[in-house]
């Protein structure tokens, strides 16, 4: 971050801005919103700078700048769109003790003006910069259509309750109360006027006042295969209102940043290999936490429920008298069959499809491995990397054809996903030669569509 954003007082300070054209015009727009004290400095100033000084809104000095002319002031804005006269008054302003912005040239700028939603008292500040302007008009345009027009309006009547809903106990209780009035009774009671919306205040608080704390819950959550776009809205609410995070070493940083910011999260560091914290530690951790009162988020990835050891979780809850609740996920099954274009079931082919977990086969029985082997059969197979030469051998054995298509699909849904495209005779040699190192899902029955299409022409044209 080359910028840091920052929200800088301006009511009652000066701010300087010396040019009279469009550049200055455009910048006066947006700092006539403010409550500083503008002086315009200009010797030839556009008729909306003379239209606003008759107003009272800025002063204006008719001439070029000289030392002194930006003493006091916080910001100075060089806009007479040109390099050598801007130089000229930003050096005279940087002495008078201002931080400077010359319009369009963020070299030589002390700071930039970010694209700006307002919804006073709403402000949200989009900065890019300087790299991507038209991306920051497009962030601005999706956040305007986004934030609905009352919101300032709300926000104001909320600021002035502050002080009474400060009765409040701080922390959870005095969130809860905000977050019900901003996303719910708020925007319902605007419709209805702002008298309503104060009655509504009231009326909320005394709720708040007289409610008992919220007991403790456990949300066992599916954070999906890694792509923060393919986590559910339920699992983008739990996160933002989880007081604890209890995540898998899986769950990827993105996701983990949507949490909300006073969460305390704690890395369970359950892999399939390697280290990791015992079941019974998670358990009585995740106890622990709703027991305190704490709105727990178990962060799973995938779906929670699909090799997850989601039950063992649920029991020790159940029997702490910890009420939960599930929030599906996406499962990397799905996520790695979209990423080949694939579907997990096609009419004449496989009507079933089996999941299945590499530790897990080692027990399988003689008849699975059979069923398992017949044509058109497909599995997802979940932490399948070291059992590859172990299921390979089996089916094998229990007649599978050896050119069947298996396809390993690494990282699905992530920047660094990777698919390999085997079959189940080479297999194990082309897991080694790929040297995976992320969560990889084995698709058994499966070839990766493009590859089938090219497979395809090459036998049309063999048929020719
Ligand atoms: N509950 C999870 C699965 C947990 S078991 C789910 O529904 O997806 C962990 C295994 O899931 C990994 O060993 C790997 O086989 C698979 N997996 C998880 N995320 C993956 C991803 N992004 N790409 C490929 N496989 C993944």
């Amino acid at each position: 971050m080359q910028h840091f954003p920052i929200f800088v007082a301006l009511a009652g300070r000066r701010v300087v801005l010396s040019g009279g054209g469009e550049a200055a015009l455009a910048k006066l727009r947006l700092l006539l919103k403010t409550e500083a004290r503008l002086t315009v400095i200009s010797a030839n100033p556009a008729p909306d700078i003379l239209a606003w000084e008759s107003a009272g809104r800025l002063s204006v000095l008719r001439r070029a700048m000289q030392p002194g002319d930006a003493d006091g002031a916080v910001l100075f804005y060089a806009a007479d769109e040109d390099a050598a006269e801007d130089a000229r008054t930003s050096a005279l302003a940087r002495a008078d003790g201002a931080l400077t912005n010359i319009v369009d040239n963020l070299d030589d700028s002390q700071f930039i003006t970010p694209a700006i939603v307002d919804r006073d008292p709403v402000t949200v500040a989009i900065g890019t910069e300087g790299a991507a302007p038209v991306l920051a008009r497009q962030i601005k345009a999706d956040l305007e259509e986004r934030l609905p027009s009352g919101l300032g309006r709300l926000a104001r009547i909320g600021k002035g309750f502050r002080k009474m809903a400060d009765a409040l106990p701080m922390g959870r209780r005095r969130r809860d109360f905000w977050s019900d009035f901003y996303l719910g009774a708020g925007p319902r009671a605007l419709s209805a006027g702002e008298d309503q919306v104060r009655d509504t205040l009231d009326a909320l608080l005394d709720r708040y006042m007289s409610a008992a704390d919220r007991p403790g819950h456990v949300a066992f959550v599916g954070a999906g295969p890694g792509d923060p776009e393919l986590l559910t809205l339920k699992a983008r609410k739990a996160l933002d209102s989880a007081d604890v995070v209890i995540h898998d070493r899986l769950i990827s940083p993105e996701i983990l940043e949507l949490a909300r910011r006073e969460a305390l999260m704690i890395d369970a560091g359950k892999e399939g290999f390697g280290p990791s914290m015992s079941q019974s530690d998670i358990d009585a951790l995740i106890v622990e936490h709703a027991r305190a009162g704490a709105q727990v988020v178990r962060l799973k990835s995938g779906d929670p429920t699909v090799f997850g050891r989601l039950d063992e979780e649920i029991d020790a809850c159940t029997a702490a008298g910890v009420t939960w609740h599930i929030v599906p996920g996406i499962t990397a099954a799905s996520a790695s069959v979209a990423a080949i274009g694939q579907s997990l079931t096609r009419r004449e082919r496989n009507a079933s499809v089996r999941f299945l977990t590499g530790h897990d086969m080692k027990g399988f029985a003689d008849h699975d491995w059979k069923a398992l082997a017949r044509s058109g059969e497909v599995a997802a197979i979940y932490m399948g990397k070291k059992a590859a030469r172990f299921i390979q051998g089996r089916l094998l054995m229990h007649g599978a054809d050896p050119a069947t298509a298996v396809t390993v699909i690494e990282n699905a849904s992530r920047p660094d996903q990777k698919i390999i495209a085997a079959t189940l005779s080479t297999l194990p040699a082309d897991l080694a030669a790929a040297d995976m190192n992320g969560p990889a899902l084995t698709l058994y029955g499966l070839a990766p569509r493009a590859a089938q299409t090219v497979l395809s022409q090459i036998d049309r044209q063999e048929f020719a």
